[in-house]
């Protein structure tokens, strides 16, 4: 086989492992992510359920005081009673008594819907805290996999990076342009073998004169349609 196109193919295996490698950082970044955003977003609902608390404790706060007002008609209307001198004024003050009891009842059963709220809500925070954590958990563990892992894959990228140069300084730099530049076009692959007459590229059939000039190896070969590098398989 021609000795550049061989160099060729030694560079894109090593540009292959590249690749996968880099794949598999970008993999641990987009994990790491993960795990953060799914903190975050813990921290977000965790968040809300405290201001809604804090919103009910407002309410709860201004019912309260309505309801002390309200008592405070009524005993204000329970000691007049003893002071009224017509029936009818009477009952005008047992219908206010009974009136403000009406509306202490109806304030009170606001007060308990808020109340059975607030604790499912401090249930909801509880649990969350504890996704939160184990959340947390996981990802400290993962951390530490995920640097040892970082830490290999930068020590085999630079020592691919050298096999690499070596590769690129033996090749003639118009090979090796030619050869980045359909490695960028193709998503890296730029050598193809050729399959049953066709480009493992593309897979057009190829004329037999390519064929032929590829079988006798002295120039690099394109394929016209893909325009990638063209070897014959051994
Ligand atoms: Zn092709």
């Amino acid at each position: 086989m021609n000795e550049k196109l061989a160099t060729l193919i030694e560079l894109q295996n090593i540009d292959i492992k590249k690749d996968e490698i880099i794949n598999k950082i970008s993999n641990i970044h987009n994990e790491t992510k993960l795990f953060e955003e799914s903190m975050k977003k813990k921290q977000e609902e965790i968040e809300n359920a405290k201001s809604e608390i804090s919103k009910d404790s407002v309410f709860k706060k201004d019912k309260d005081f309505e309801i002390a007002s309200v008592e405070e008609k009524i005993r204000k209307h329970n000691m007049e009673l003893n002071g009224v001198k017509t029936n009818d004024a009477y009952r005008a003050l047992l219908n206010e008594i009974e009136n403000g009891k009406q509306i202490k009842l109806r304030i009170e059963d606001e007060l308990l819907i808020v109340m059975e709220k607030d604790e499912k809500l401090l249930k909801s925070i509880k649990d969350l805290q504890n996704q939160y954590i184990e959340i947390e958990k996981e990802f400290a563990n993962k951390k530490n996999v995920f640097e040892i892992e970082l830490k290999k894959h930068e020590e085999d990228i630079a020592k691919l990076e050298e096999e690499r140069k070596l590769k690129i300084d033996v090749l003639p730099k118009n090979i090796s342009e030619k050869y980045e530049n359909v490695r960028n076009n193709k998503h890296g692959i730029a050598v193809v073998p050729i399959d049953n007459n066709t480009c493992g590229g593309c897979h057009r059939n190829l004329p037999i004169h390519v064929i032929d000039e590829v079988q006798k190896g002295k120039e690099l070969v394109i394929c016209n349609n893909c325009l990638r590098i063209l070897y014959k398989k051994l």
